[in-house]
This record gives C-alpha cells, sequence and structure tokens, in this order.
C-alpha cells in the first residue's frame, strides 16, 4: 500500500533522512522505531506530505505522490496523528471530532460513535471542551480525530509519549482494534518494547538512515537493535 523510495529529506543543508527505504502493506502494522531525533517524525511528514523530499518517492498504491499536498494525501485515505495532541481547546470533545469530518449529517453523528466505541473515556466528555482534558484523553482524541475521514493508512507519530502506563496499555489496545477494522498502520514509537509486540515489521532508523528492518519477533531479539535505540 504505501512504499517509500530512498527519501531524501533535509532541513535547510541538515539531513534529516538519507535513502529511507520501507514499505506497508495493505492492514499491517508497521513500527518505525529510533532514538531522539532519528527521523521518525520526518519521515511521517514527508509521507503525508508536509515535508518536500529533497530526493526519493513516496508510493500509495502503486502511485508516485509527487507534489500532492496534505489534504490531497488524506483523501485518498491516509491519516495522520502527529505528535503532540493538540486538541481545538475551546470545542467540545465531539466538536473536535466533528470538524475532522469530510463527511455530514448521520454519516458524521456515525463516525463520532465509532470514535466513542474506540475510546468509551471520550463518550463521558462528549460536552467538555478540550482543554479540560487529561493529557491521555486529549492523545485519545487527537487519533480519534485523525479516523475521521476513515483512512486506510494511520501515520501515528509517538502515541504514548508523556501517558503513564496504564494509558499506553489503553491506547495500544486502540491500535490493536483500528488494525482489527482493516487499517493499516505506521507507528512511530521510542517505546520499542511496545511497538515490537503490536507491529508486524519494524524498521530502525538511526541518524536518518535505517539501520535494520524485518519481522518485529526478530528485531525484539537483536542486540544491533538495542544498540541503535540506545543511540549507541
Ligand atoms: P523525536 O522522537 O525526538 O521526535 P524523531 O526520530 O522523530 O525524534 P525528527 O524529529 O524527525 O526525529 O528529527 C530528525 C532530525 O531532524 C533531528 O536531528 C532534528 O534535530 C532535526 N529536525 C527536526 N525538525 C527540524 C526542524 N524543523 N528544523 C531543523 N531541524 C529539524
Amino acid at each position: 500500500m504505501l512504499r517509500v523510495e530512498a527519501l531524501d529529506v533535509r532541513y535547510g543543508e541538515v539531513p534529516a533522512l538519507r535513502g529511507v527505504s520501507l514499505d506497508v502493506r495493505a492492514g499491517e502494522a508497521v513500527a518505525l522505531l529510533g532514538a531522539n531525533g532519528a527521523g521518525k517524525s520526518t519521515l511521517l511528514r514527508a509521507v503525508i506530505g508536509l515535508l518536500r523530499a529533497h530526493a526519493g518517492e513516496v508510493f500509495l498504491d502503486g502511485r508516485p505522490l509527487g507534489r500532492l499536498r496534505p489534504e490531497r494525501r488524506a483523501r485518498l485515505g491516509v491519516g495522520y496523528c502527529p505528535q503532540g495532541r493538540r486538541p481545538f481547546p475551546g470545542l467540545t470533545v465531539r466538536e473536535n471530532l466533528q470538524v475532522a469530518c469530510w463527511a455530514g449529517g448521520a454519516e458524521r453523528t456515525r463516525r463520532v460513535e465509532e470514535a466513542f466505541a474506540l475510546f468509551p473515556a471520550l463518550r463521558d466528555k462528549a460536552a467538555v471542551p478540550a482543554w479540560q482534558l487529561s493529557g491521555g484523553q486529549q492523545g485519545m482524541l487527537a487519533i480519534g480525530r485523525s479516523l475521521m475521514n476513515r483512512p486506510r493508512l494511520l501515520l501515528l507519530d509517538e502515541p504514548s509519549l508523556g501517558l503513564s502506563p496504564r494509558l499506553v496499555d489503553e491506547v495500544f489496545a486502540a491500535i490493536q482494534a483500528i488494525r482489527a477494522g482493516g487499517v493499516a498502520v505506521l507507528l512511530a514509537e521510542q517505546n520499542a518494547r511496545l511497538a515490537l509486540e503490536a507491529c508486524d515489521r519494524a524498521w530502525v532508523l538511526r541518524t536518518g538512515e535505517v539501520a535494520q528492518h524485518g519481522p518485529a519477533r526478530e528485531l525484539a531479539t537483536s542486540d544491533a537493535v538495542r544498540a541503535a535505540l540506545l543511540g549507541g
């Protein structure tokens, strides 16, 4: 479904990704691992089109995305949940979900209900302004928002960041439910143990390059992966 080929991304003169290639198959969950600053967020931003590649290409269903803007990529079925949550603070939880949805009427109501089914804690807070949510609830709302247009592929950037272990478990259970619904997931995550448990395959980035990739079960026991994740 997604193929990233020999991608180079720079911030000004500074290279952030060098020759990165990876792929995600339909319905599959793929982990993108790496230490702080390895380039995980940069890769997701390039896939959704917020950053322009200096070289290389992103393919969706075999078609090059070229310079397509993020909203066009979203229309093709790519959902993106950036790091750091950030709901609209003055809108209620329900409104935050509604404004993220292109569909209207009964279809929109149905999709809001789907988000509540995935995160029951949000249903209890439906009429509450988003600024009153805990960090964990904001994380759930962010994931719920990114699902409102029924993506086929969801790009998730560090959903566990700053959450308590209980909430991390909840978010990962939701990721499994999202997958079970047939959505492919590309998950950037610093918590390698959890991500490798949740995913089929994984890529490890180290200072902007692919250090290793393979089945998650194999990488979970690899010393080289451990070294890359520690930045050593
Ligand atoms: P983190 O977990 O901290 O988000 P990451 O693996 O997602 O790490 P990126 O955020 O993609 O890494 O950063 C990759 C590299 O690009 C780092 O060296 C970072 O300092 C640099 N970088 C990221 N964003 C910018 C920016 N807006 N301007 C300049 N350099 C940047």
